[in-house]
C-alpha cells in the first residue's frame, strides 16, 4: 500500500542493488563460505572506520556483546555474580549477554530528555561486586560524556559500549564503539549498517581481549581440534562480509540523509501534545530511530496509521518487567524506575531512514501536526 514506512529494507537495499549482487557473486564463484578474506577485509576496514586496532565479526550483535564479558571472564576481571551498571531502558539484548554469563544486572534509569543513562547516577550504584558499565548508544544517540570514562578509570571498571543502533555516531570526533576498552555492533538488516541476515562484531584495541573472543567464538580453538575454552559457534558469513564492505561506504552518506530528515522534523513538529527528545549535535546521533513522546501514545499511533503513517514502539515493555525475569534475584519488586517506565508509555518511533522522500517527510509531519 502507500504508508509512509517506518523502513523501507526493499528501496534501501536496491539503491546499490548491483554491488551486492556482484560482492555476493564473488563469494560464490570463490566457494569458500567462512573465515575467509570477506571477512578479513571487512574487519580491517570497520576497524579503520571505527578507530580501533581490532575488530573481530561474529554472528550477531547479542553474542558480540556476550562474547565481550565472557572474554573477562576467561581473563579473570569478572566472575558469577559480579555488577554489570547498565541502562534500564535498554533493548532484551543488552541484559540478556549479561545474565547469560551469570552476572547481575544493575538497572540505572536514563535521563528524560536525552534518553540514555543518566550519567550522574552511575557512582551512586557503584559496590564492591561492580566490574563494568554498559552504556547503550540507543535510538543512534550517544550515551558517553567524558565523566563515564573518569568513573570507570576511577574505580578500575570495563566501559563496553552496545553500538548496536550508533553506527557512525561520534563524541569529539571518536567513534562510538572506541570510547571504551570494548563494543558489541549489530547488523542486523534494520540497524544504520544491515546485513542480509544477521550479524554483528566486537572493536577494541585490547589484543588479548581481541584474541580471547575470536577464539572462543570459534569453538574455543586456536589451532584446529585442539579447544582451550568451552567455545561457541559464532562466525559472519562470508556473503554478509562482502555486502557489509560495500555498504559501509556508503554509511557516512545514509547517516546524513538521515540527520537531514531529522532537522526537518525538529523544525516542523509543531504540537503541544507531542514532545520531541532533546535536539543535540549531528555528531552526536546518527538518528537509528526518531523516537517522539505523547501520553496518549496509543491513539496516536492509530491516528498516524489511518492518516498513512507507519510507527513503531520502541520499546512497550521495559527488560524488568518482562516474563524472563519477573523471577530474577536482581529484579526486586521495589526497583523503582519511573523515567524508563514513562519511556516505555510514551513513546512512538515515527519513519526514519535514508529513503524517505520529501512528500513523505511532509505527510508525516502534517498528520502529527493535526493530531488532537
Ligand atoms: C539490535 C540490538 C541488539 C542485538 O543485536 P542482534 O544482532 O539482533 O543480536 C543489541 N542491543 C541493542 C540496543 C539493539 O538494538
Amino acid at each position: 500500500d502507500n504508508m509512509v514506512k517506518l523502513l523501507d529494507l526493499q528501496a534501501i537495499t536496491m539503491m546499490h542493488g548491483n554491488e551486492y549482487r556482484a560482492a555476493v557473486n564473488r563469494v560464490i564463484e570463490s566457494g569458500w563460505f567462512l573465515q575467509g578474506n570477506e571477512n578479513k577485509q571487512f574487519e580491517a576496514d570497520y576497524a579503520r572506520y571505527i578507530g580501533t586496532d581490532e575488530c573481530i565479526a561474529v554472528a550477531n550483535g547479542l553474542d558480540a556483546l556476550y562474547l565481550i564479558m565472557r572474554a573477562y571472564k576467561e581473563m579473570g576481571f569478572m566472575q558469577d555474580g559480579d555488577e554489570i551498571i547498565v541502562p534500564a531502558n535498554t533493548y532484551i539484548a543488552t541484559i540478556l549477554a549479561i545474565t547469560k554469563n551469570d552476572l547481575t544486572p544493575v538497572l540505572v534509569e536514563p535521563t528524560w530528555d536525552n534518553l540514555e543513562i543518566d550519567i550522574d547516577k552511575i557512582e551512586e550504584a557503584i559496590t564492591p561486586k561492580t566490574k563494568g558499565v554498559m552504556i547503550v548508544h540507543l535510538y543512534g544517540r550517544v550515551a558517553y560524556n567524558d565523566k563515564v570514562g573518569e568513573i570507570c578509570k576511577k574505580h578500575h571498571l570495563k566501559l563496553m559500549e552496545d553500538c548496536a543502533q550508533s553506527h557512525g555516531c561520534s563524541w569529539k570526533g571518536v567513534k562510538t564503539g572506541a570510547l571504551g576498552d570494548a563494543a558489541a555492533h549489530s547488523f542486523y538488516p534494520g540497524k544504520n549498517l544491515g546485513a542480509f541476515g544477521d550479524a554483528g562484531a566486537v572493536t577494541t584495541s585490547n589484543p588479548e581481549l581481541a584474541s580471547i573472543i575470536r577464539t572462543l567464538a570459534n569453538y574455543g580453538s586456536q589451532k584446529k581440534y585442539m579447544f582451550k575454552y568451552v567455545g561457541m559457534n559464532s562466525r559472519m558469513s562470508e556473503p554478509d562480509a562482502a555486502v557489509l564492505y560495500v555498504k559501509l561506504k556508503y554509511l557516512n552518506e545514509d547517516n546524513k540523509k538521515r540527520q537531514e530528515l531529522a532537522a526537518y522534523y525538529y523544525e516542523n513538529i509543531k504540537n503541544p501534545l507531542i514532545t520531541l527528545p532533546a535536539r543535540i549535535a549531528d555528531e552526536n546521533n546518527v538518528y537509528h530511530q526518531f523516537p517522539i513522546f505523547c501520553e496518549r501514545r496509543d491513539e496516536l499511533q492509530k491516528f498516524l496509521a489511518d492518516n498513512g503513517v507507519q510507527t513503531l514502539i520502541h520499546y512497550p515493555i521495559p527488560p524488568h518487567h518482562q516474563e524472563c525475569y519477573i523471577e530474577a534475584a536482581w529484579n526486586k519488586p521495589q526497583l523503582s524506575l519511573p523515567i524508563s517506565e514513562k519511556i516505555h508509555e510514551q513513546e512512538l518511533s515515527i519513519p526514519m531512514n535514508q529513503v524517505i522522500l520529501m512528500e513523505e517527510a511532509k505527510i508525516v509531519v502534517d498528520a502529527l501536526n493535526a493530531f488532537k
